[in-house]
């Protein structure tokens, strides 16, 4: 009887909002009969029980607006089904109207303590029935609405929530990640090891370590190159350090810092040496060139690197003194690493004094140039000069390169400097030549910095001071160490080349230290080289002494090459070169560097008069 009303119900659910579904539960067919058709007749939806297992079983699977139960009946009571009704999770809501007969014994408030909604008394009136029940399906129906828009609400809320929490996240990773390489960032590493330094109890055999590490060419290949290259570099760099193949797999964290500036973190070292040998592993995998725009690039990296003990307070102050540490690895050589040593802070005071007072000597022109004799070994002869900087220091005294040439270059001053050098040194020249006291063919060499030469406007600002001095350009050699012409090698051969056009002449200083440029020198237009002082040194009698100089000299005979000898010091040194056919030499033996009218003196006096060797002349 119950089934074709619950198929009706089943067809209009959409109406079930406005009205409501019903379950009418009694044990006497009438009145089970009489309340369902007043009830449909009034457009509720009614399903029909006729006991209490039923009522429960319906109530479940239905989940009606409403229910009417009547209380008294066989097996389960209307008490008995309301309470297990109220116990049931997907029932217990479901509001109840009692049933009860006028002439049963009917306790109301009995009824209200089971969670009675409501009751009617039988023999019931069917308006009293209808307001009942419309009164408390308003409510159950508001209720409903109320608990729907409460979790529409909720899962806005929810939403919302978690888009804040998506934005916070994205943010932080924003503030804490580097954008161009996605490594950690200093903040992020700061972070991380301040909380390390927080918790960890450091111990003579348990503590961890900071690198600091500052790429060394960077610079220039930005410059150069341009800035995507540069980008893909520091990609390149930041990959080989998270990559890096290590006894050790204690490298917490790799951050950028910006620029060319990387930093590691390596917790749980147990001594200074696992730090060294991270070190080294990281100074071989940025040794590998870079393939970038179907060239190889080749960059180094200075590293310093500080041991976290107990008396750091501050990650700030770790990270100051990593800092200094690089650049005193920095300053002792190329690729190199050093430990942090408490004295160092006074020599970072110093650079920073260094740099002002470069600069206010730049503006000064507290600079000079001395000239260093090159001698052609077969004549005698002088044949040219090497123009030397000095720094004449208005307090210091007289300063000599060793001490500023390499933090210039570092800082990027040398552009500057390199300027005011060659302007000096090609006023000289012009003005010894208007003056006729040099030959057709004597030339001044200029040392001439790697970063200098990369310079876009090169070739205009050697064109201006040539224009501007009036100097003959092909009594200028420039003097490129090795370590220049083996960076970036397309620029380099295309400015070498316009500056040989310029009939500019090229010479390769300290030529054999390192670098080994020799497997591409033949390429570059090189008129001479220069070989280094340690190669000179050794020289003695012994034909084992000289080293690769033989070699040098053939080579460069075949490549039509000027060879120069340098820091020739004693007559046994002169010999040997002589012997082997080396055309030009220099060295204290002939004479130190002299201010420039010193120097010029030398061209009209007799060797013999500049120094006491009348003895050793060929
Ligand atoms: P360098 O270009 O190889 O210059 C030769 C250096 O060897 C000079 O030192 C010179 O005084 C020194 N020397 C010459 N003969 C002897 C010798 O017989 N024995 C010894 N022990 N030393 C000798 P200096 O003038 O101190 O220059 C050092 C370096 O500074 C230069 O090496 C060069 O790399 C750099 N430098 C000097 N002047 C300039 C400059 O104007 N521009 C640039 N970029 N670098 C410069
Ligand atoms: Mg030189
Ligand atoms: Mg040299």
């Amino acid at each position: 009887m119950g089934g074709k009303l619950i198929d009706l119900f089943d067809t209009c659910t959409a109406d079930f909002d406005q009205t409501g579904r019903i379950l009418v539960v009694d044990d006497t067919p009438t009145n089970l009969f009489v309340l369902s058709k007043l009830l449909s007749d009034e457009g509720y939806q009614v399903i029909q029980a006729k006991d209490g297992s039923e009522a429960i079983a319906l109530a479940e699977q239905y989940q009606p607006t409403l229910i009417l139960l009547d209380i008294m009946m066989p097996h389960m009571n209307g008490y008995e089904v309301c309470d297990q009704l109220h116990a049931g999770p997907l029932t217990a809501d479901i509001p109840i109207i009692f049933l009860s007969s006028l002439d049963a014994p009917f306790d109301k408030v009995q009824a209200f303590r089971h969670g009675a909604a409501d009751y009617v008394t039988k023999p019931f009136q069917p308006e009293e029935v209808l307001a009942r029940v419309r009164h408390q399906t308003k409510l159950r129906l508001a209720q409903a609405q109320q608990k729907q828009l409460n979790e529409a609400l909720e899962s806005r809320v929810k939403e919302r929530t978690q888009l804040l929490e998506l934005a916070h996240n994205q943010l932080l990773e924003v503030a804490l990640t580097d954008r161009l390489t996605r490594l950690p960032n200093r903040l992020s590493f700061v972070k991380k090891l301040s909380k390390l330094m927080a918790q960890t109890q450091l111990t003579a055999e348990h503590s961890f370590a900071v690198l600091f590490l500052d790429c060394d060419r960077f610079k220039r290949v930005n410059d150069s190159l341009g800035h995507r290259i540069g980008d893909q570099l520091l990609r390149g760099v930041a990959r080989r350090l998270t990559q890096l193949e290590q006894p050790f797999t204690n490298v917490d964290i790799v951050a950028r810092f910006g620029g060319d500036e990387f930093a590691l973190l390596l917790s749980e070292v147990k001594c200074k040496s696992e730090v060294v040998a991270t070190a080294e592993s990281i100074l071989v995998a940025l040794s590998q060139p870079f393939l970038l725009a179907g060239q190889d690039i080749y960059i180094n990296a200075s590293i310093g690197m500080v041991w976290g003990d107990a008396s750091y307070v501050a990650a700030e102050h770790l990270l100051r003194d990593a800092d200094v540490a690089m650049y005193q690895a920095k300053d002792s050589a190329q690729g190199q690493y050093r430990w942090f040593e408490s004295g160092m802070h006074s020599r970072a005071v110093e650079l920073l004094q260094l740099e002002t007072d470069m600069r206010l000597a730049l503006e000064r022109q507290e600079f000079r140039l001395y000239y260093q004799p090159i001698v052609d070994l077969e004549s005698m002869k002088i044949a040219s000069f090497e123009a030397l900087v000095r720094w004449q220091h208005p307090t210091k005294g007289l300063i000599g390169p060793d001490e500023f040439i390499r933090f210039a270059e570092e800082s990027g001053l040398i552009l500057e400097l390199g300027q005011q050098i060659l302007w000096m040194a090609c006023s000289h020249l012009a003005a010894w030549e208007r003056s006729g006291r040099v030959d057709a063919d004597f030339s001044i060499s200029v040392n001439v910095a790697p970063e200098q030469l990369l310079q876009s406007d090169i070739l205009r600002q050697v064109e201006h001071i040539i224009q501007s001095t009036g100097v003959s350009p092909h009594r200028l050699r420039f003097e490129l160490t090795e370590r220049s012409i083996i960076s970036d090698r397309t620029i380099v051969n295309n400015v070498l080349r316009a500056l040989k056009a310029q009939q500019i002449q090229i010479s390769v200083d300290d030529f054999g230290t390192g670098y080994s440029a020799l497997n591409y020198l033949h390429t570059l237009p090189v008129d001479c080289l220069k070989v280094d002082r340690s190669f000179v040194q050794p020289i003695t009698h012994e034909t084992d002494s000289l080293g690769i100089i033989p070699l040098i000299v053939s080579m460069a005979k075949t490549m039509n090459m000027v060879v120069v000898a340098e820091g020739i010091e004693n007559i046994t040194q002169l010999r040997q070169l002589q012997k082997l056919g080396c055309k030009q030499g220099q060295g204290f033996l002939f004479q130190k560097a002299l201010p420039a009218d010193q120097a010029i003196a030398l061209l009209t006096r007799p060797m013999s008069d500049w120094k006491n060797w009348s003895s050793i002349s060929a």
